[in-house]
């Protein structure tokens, strides 16, 4: 079969990975120059399986009312009065009940770790190298309160199958020495959670598929797809500026901008684009900075130790702005990440150096905040591949594949029935 994918990011190139696998003729088209240059360009490159948790609590509701009344919160309402938010808003407070959360947890924590097996079978089928490192990530606490929270949440994933230590002050030492003049009270430690350069794994994943001998796949750079029904809206039709689209299967994994383009086929995508913000910046003192990745169960900032061309560096993200389509940043959206790094870990980083670099992207979330991997019920040869959200680094390759069993007309490698559903 000829497939196109539509979007180079983490879950286009992963598809496009395992359709090339079932042997079919795939081409990858992007609006941008190179794959992995919108949200998967500068994430946490956390593989942060046991941290697959629902976003719809059940105490979802304060979570929204400290997003509406506090600046300072990290999750934080911008757009009150868009009409998309309120209808995702509907969406999302109606499963942020107790039955719901276990359905969605159980749900979503299986398919993590099937996703993660995906991951690993990837790299070592491939050979592609994006510095993963599956020694496990640690999970800081600052307090008593989130240390009994991050108890709890040891105590939930571990009946879901996952190894979560929960350490002492002293313990957490043992693990990470950088922590020592901090006031850490103690943490979590998420054994078979990894870590890995995940722009660098979708950019080697697509020069490795672009370069087989046997049925290279076709990367078109630069291509802006856009679709227009036809026979009042019967079949459609996709262009790019310059051509047409043909294909058997067109797989949509546009990330955030997967309503935007539903839109033109009349169908309507229930992502809301979440943004965060990310800072890379280069290590000054490696004995300062931390050895593996981990998040401040306080600041809900992330971090991970990364290799650069110029030599180690650190990723930190923090944020999740509901502002509506906007990828816009200043330097006040990053004063939170330096603070709470510098708490835990002072002195590690070069913050003035000219290599640091700020980004912001979008979490492509559902209400559900499971993702949506289906076929179009009106377009038998459109799927869709969108809505990892928080978490598709993790889910990346185990989408792939799942996609690529509906367009083989196989039953599903894992049991679609409580992923989010068009
Ligand atoms: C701050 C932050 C931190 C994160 N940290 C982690 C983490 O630690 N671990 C984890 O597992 N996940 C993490 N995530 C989530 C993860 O980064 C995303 O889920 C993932 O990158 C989404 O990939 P995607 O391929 O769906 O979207 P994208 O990477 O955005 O790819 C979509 C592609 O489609 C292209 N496109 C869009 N419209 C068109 C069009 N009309 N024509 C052609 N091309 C088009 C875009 O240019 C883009 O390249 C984080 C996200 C954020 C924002």
């Amino acid at each position: 079969m000829r497939v196109v994918v539509l979007g180079a990011g983490l879950i286009g190139v992963a598809s496009a990975y395992y359709l090339w696998r079932d042997g079919h003729d795939v081409e990858v088209i992007e609006q941008h120059a190179e794959a992995a240059s919108v949200t998967s360009y500068a994430n946490a490159c956390l593989v942060s399986a046991s941290r697959a948790l629902p976003w719809p609590t059940p105490s979802a509701h304060k979570t929204i009312w400290r997003a509406l009344t506090d600046p300072s919160a990290p999750l934080r309402i911008k757009k009150f009065f868009d009409p998309a938010l309120w209808r995702w808003g509907r969406e999302f407070l109606s499963y942020a009940n107790p039955r719901d959360y276990e359905r969605l947890t159980q749900a979503k924590l299986a398919f993590a770790n099937f996703c993660q097996r995906e991951l690993e079978d990837t790299l070592l089928q491939t050979g592609v190298d994006c510095g993963y490192q599956q020694d496990g990530l640690l999970y800081v606490c600052r307090s008593a309160a989130t240390m009994a929270a991050a108890q709890a949440r040891a105590a939930l994933v571990g009946t879901h199958g996952y190894a979560v230590r929960v350490l002492s002050r002293h313990e957490v030492l043992a693990l990470e020495p950088s922590l020592a003049s901090s006031t850490m009270v103690g943490g979590t430690f998420a054994v078979t959670d990894a870590q890995g350069d995940s722009r660098a794994f979708t950019r080697e994943l697509a020069a490795w598929l672009g370069t087989q001998t046997e049925r290279p796949v076709r990367f078109s750079y630069g291509e802006t797809v856009s679709a227009k029904l036809q026979q009042r809206g019967r079949t459609f039709q996709l262009s790019t500026g310059s051509r047409e689209l043909n294909a058997d299967a067109f797989i949509v994994a546009l990330g955030p901008q997967t309503p935007d383009f539903a839109r033109m086929l009349g169908t309507r995508i229930p992502i809301y684009p979440v943004k965060g913000f990310s800072i890379t910046v280069p290590v000054k003192d490696a004995a300062r900075a931390p050895q593996r990745g981990g998040i401040c169960e306080d600041s809900l900032i992330a971090y991970c130790p990364l290799q650069s061309p110029s030599g180690p560096v650190m990723r930190i993200t923090t944020g999740a702005v509901f502002s509506g389509q906007d990828n816009g940043f200043s330097d006040a959206d990053f004063v939170a990440h330096r603070e709470h790094f510098e708490t835990l870990f002072p002195g590690a980083l070069d913050w003035s150096s000219s290599r640091v670099e700020q980004w912001a992207c979008q979490r492509p979330m559902t209400p559900s905040s499971l993702p949506i991997i289906q076929r179009d019920s009106r377009f038998d040869n459109v799927y869709w591949n969108c809505g990892q959200g928080h978490i598709g680094w993790t889910m990346s390759c185990g989408s792939g594949r799942v996609i690529a069993d509906l367009v083989a007309g196989r039953p599903p490698s894992f049991n679609l029935e409580n992923m989010q559903q068009l």
